[in-house]
């Protein structure tokens, strides 16, 4: 079980998108097999929106992501899982 960085439930690694934070950068991991601490999001439109909203990478990580990088990354992810 993996807890998603915006609503914080814990749920099977399957139903979540996996994103790796490795030398300040957050990466998709589209192949599951990406470099770095991985940090997980539901496949949900709502915790994307509130991922994006309430900073929730920028907490997890403890670095300061630009909005911008962070939605481009995320919609990466959507469109690749
Ligand atoms: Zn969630």
């Amino acid at each position: 079980m993996r807890r998603c960085v915006a609503c914080r439930e814990s749920k099977p690694q399957s139903e979540l998108l996996r994103f790796t934070f490795h030398d300040g950068q957050l990466l998709p991991d589209i192949d599951g097999k990406a470099e770095g601490r991985g940090y997980y999001l539901c496949r949900d439109n709502a915790c994307a929106e509130t991922a994006i909203k309430r900073k929730a990478f920028n907490r997890a990580c403890r670095y300061d992501l630009d909005t911008d990088y962070v939605i481009r990354v995320i919609e990466e992810a959507f469109n690749n899982n």
